[in-house]
């Protein structure tokens, strides 16, 4: 009976019908935006099928959360386009076991796809403002496995190095030494190299022993890298 009262709440309130919709456009974004362009990991799949993009954009915005571009989220940052988060997903080969690092929470959209797949997610943010947010918004959605941590990614994560993969989400001129040396070895970085405001590469990089391999991926368009002074 409760229940049925809070149903009827919650539809008269247009709970229900704008809840449905996200839904419906969340599928057609997976399908049209994602699987269409040759993502198939069914993990990345998944998990960008489940986690609502809308709670992660600005409030005026929500009508266009499922864009296919990226969305600016304040600061003068942008939550990526959600086929190069599927993209970025899928070419790190996430298993349930990773323990995954990301520079860059922003939104902590991102953040959020990889905590539905990997172990542990460990992301950095420079940007205060911005990190603090995605950390209470993660929160409040129930991920507990990811560690939000404020300061500048150049240097990653030492403590809980190294990685079975990283995800960098600006734009570098290059790849940052401490990143390479925080891989585990066989682990994967993916990484935008390349000035800011131009277009720039996105690269994997692999570690094989003291072997380093860079693959150059597709052209991408990042806000920049920053650095603390
Ligand atoms: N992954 C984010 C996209 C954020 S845009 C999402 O899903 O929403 C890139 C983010 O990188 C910005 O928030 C920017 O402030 C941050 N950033 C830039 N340089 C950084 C650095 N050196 N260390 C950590 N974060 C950095």
């Amino acid at each position: 009976m409760l229940g049925l009262i809070l149903g009827l709440t919650m539809i008269f309130a247009g709970v229900l019908p704008e809840e449905s919709s996200f839904i419906s456009q969340r599928q057609a974004m997976v399908k049209n935006q994602i699987e269409a362009r040759g993502i198939s990991d069914r993990a990345t799949l998944q998990s960008i099928s489940s986690v609502s993009r809308h709670l992660f954009v600005p409030g005026k915005l929500l009508d266009s959360a499922y864009d296919d571009r990226p969305l600016p989220i304040g600061y003068g940052q942008t939550i990526s386009q959600p086929y190069i988060v599927a993209y970025m997903t899928e070419i790190i080969n996430p298993g349930t076991d990773s323990r995954v690092l990301e520079i860059g929470t922003g939104s902590g959209y991102q953040a959020a796809v990889l905590a539905e797949i990997v172990k542990d997610v460990y992301t950095i943010e420079i940007i205060s403002e911005l990190g603090n947010s995605a950390a209470a918004r993660l929160k409040d959605l129930g991920y507990k496995n990811v560690n939000v941590r404020i300061s500048d990614g150049y240097y990653g994560w030492e403590e809980h190095s190294p990685f079975d993969a990283i995800i960098v989400t600006a734009a570098s001129e290059y790849i940052p030494p401490p990143l390479i040396d925080q891989l585990k070895d066989g682990g994967r970085m993916v990484i935008p190299v390349g000035s800011p405001f131009m277009i720039q590469t996105l690269m994997l990089v692999e570690k094989k022993g003291d072997k380093i391999k860079t693959t150059s991926l597709m052209p991408v368009r990042f806000v920049p890298f920053r650095r603390s002074n």
